[in-house]
């Protein structure tokens, strides 16, 4: 994986604040590994109480299939929309997936798609980057850009992503000859099936 330079000089909120945003970057849905949906479909009864009467039959949930060679298992999926908003997404908790897991013991992050925990870092053709495109939701509008991204979104980082690159990313392990931008022999983490 290559990081655009702009991920070290980019700036956002000095973290997400939902109750400001209201989960816009959820409105479109979101491409999830195919690896993902298995996984969320195999636990579908878990998240069915927390979802809109409207989002509730998990065949709903998932449409439009796509060769990704971003997503781990080179295959991305689409979630659906329904009303406006992602079907996982409900007002009163934000992403069910994230809900449900919390409610139930599991990381926060268990059930929910690689790409959502990024946002607004995103893999593009192999490279990290900034989701400069959404810049309609409120994290990324000019006035409200006020700190360095990547410790914005360091819990994020550590997450996704390998120690040693998290430790790059965050600026822990700038010594001797790695450049900004290059970090060869990136291996995205495998999703964990529970
Ligand atoms: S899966 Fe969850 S975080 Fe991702 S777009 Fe849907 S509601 Fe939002």
């Amino acid at each position: 994986m290559k990081i655009d330079p702009l991920v070290f000089h980019a700036k956002f909120p000095h973290r997400c604040l939902l109750d400001q945003c209201k989960s816009r970057c959820c409105k479109g849905g979101v491409w999830a590994d195919i690896g993902e949906k298995e996984i969320i479909l195999k636990n579908a009864a878990l998240f069915v109480p927390y979802l809109r009467p409207e989002s509730r039959d998990p065949s709903s949930w998932f449409g439009e299939t796509n060769e990704d060679p971003d997503c781990p298992s080179g295959i991305a999926v689409e979630t659906n929309v329904a009303g406006d908003y992602c079907v996982f997404f409900h007002p009163d908790h934000g992403c069910s997936l994230q809900k449900a897991a919390v409610d139930l013991g599991w990381h926060e992050w268990e059930f929910k798609p690689r790409f959502c925990i990024m946002f607004p870092l995103v893999v593009s053709e192999g490279v990290l980057t900034v989701d400069e495109d959404m810049d309609d939701v409120w994290c990324m509008k000019r006035e409200n850009r006020t700190h360095p991204i990547l410790p914005s979104v360091e819990k994020e980082v550590r997450h996704l992503f390998p120690e040693d690159v998290a430790r790059k990313l965050l600026g822990e392990d700038y010594g001797c000859g790695t450049p900004p931008g290059t970090l060869p022999g990136y291996l995205p983490k495998k999703a964990t099936i529970p």
